[in-house]
């Protein structure tokens, strides 16, 4: 099961990746996720990486592409995985594909979460990040119960001007990556406006047919 989730940030595949991971013991690869911990780290990358990121840029191609051929090739991905934010540029989405083609593997299915611009940047203010556990939640929609809020963070690039710089770099550089996919017809789309367990189901009823 090698399959991309694909939508504008805030569109909810962190959230629903980690629902997948569950029921489908397969890793989560989010370049994002990859990136921060390079940045807590203070790597030469993380360093390079924090100010394309906290404005709301792109992080190169060559960089994110080579932490993904790195972490394709660790046992947990023989049996699938799960593409959170890569690949984010056509030049991306085509390297994806050289790489896999040396692995003999393929992307089977691309996951499209469809959600309203005015509803991503309400989302993405509200959210927040368990600093213990990882696990994202909404401050209205979504607030922990079991955790407490001084855990939760809310990330550098969650406030209103970086989404909404965020929200033109996808208009602008990501959206083409689905067109490519759709000429593969391997899109599939999922109304991610729904509620959190409705769009797992959604995305597994596709995942099974
Ligand atoms: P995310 O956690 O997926 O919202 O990613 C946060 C930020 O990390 C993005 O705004 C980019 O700056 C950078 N980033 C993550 N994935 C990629 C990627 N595939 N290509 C380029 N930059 C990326």
């Amino acid at each position: 099961m090698n399959i991309v989730l694909f939508g504008a940030p805030g569109a909810g595949k962190g959230t629903q990746a980690k629902e997948l991971t569950k029921k489908y013991e397969i890793p989560q690869i989010s370049t994002g996720d990859i990136l921060r911990e390079a940045i807590a780290k203070k790597t030469p990358l993380g360093l390079e990486a924090k100010k394309l990121m906290d404005g709301g840029n792109l992080v190169s191609d060559d960089i994110v592409n080579g932490l993904v051929e790195a972490r394709l090739q660790e046992a947990d991905c023989e049996k699938g995985f799960i593409l959170d934010g890569f690949p984010r540029t056509v030049a991306q989405a085509e390297a994806l594909d050289k790489i896999l083609e040396k692995f003999n593997k393929k992307i089977e299915k691309v996951i499209a979460l469809d959600v309203s611009d005015d509803e991503i940047i309400e989302r993405i203010t509200g959210r927040r990040v368990s600093k213990k556990t990882g696990k994202i939640y909404h401050i209205k929609y979504n607030p922990p119960v079991d955790e407490k809020e001084e855990d939760l963070e809310q990330r550098v690039d969650d406030n209103k001007e970086t989404v909404m710089k965020r929200l033109e770099v996808y208009n602008k550089q990501t959206a083409p990556v689905l067109e490519y996919y759709k000429k593969q017809n391997k899109v599939y789309s999922v109304d991610g406006a729904k509620k959190l367990e409705e769009i797992t189901k959604d995305i597994i009823d596709i995942l099974e047919k």
